[in-house]
């Protein structure tokens, strides 16, 4: 994938974490699987596979420093 930012090529890797991942609108004092209030997006594959459902994949441009991550396929 190309940087949209400096066009340069990215590199792809992986954001994890222990219980599941979101992306949510309110900092969380533990980051963990979000209750209450705000919205979210889930970010894990959510394949039901216990060994993946708190990872998903995350481009990295080491030039502007940024991470993109794809949420859904639809
Ligand atoms: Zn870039």
């Amino acid at each position: 994938m190309k940087c949209p930012y400096c066009g340069k090529e990215m590199t792809l890797g992986y954001i994890q974490n222990r219980d599941d991942l979101f992306w949510t609108s309110q900092k969380r004092v533990v980051a963990s699987v979000p209750l209450g209030g705000g919205e979210k997006v889930h970010l894990g594959c959510g394949d039901g596979n216990p060994f993946v459902g708190g990872e998903t994949e995350a481009w990295r441009c080491r030039v502007c420093k940024k991470i993109i991550i794809d949420y859904g396929k639809d």
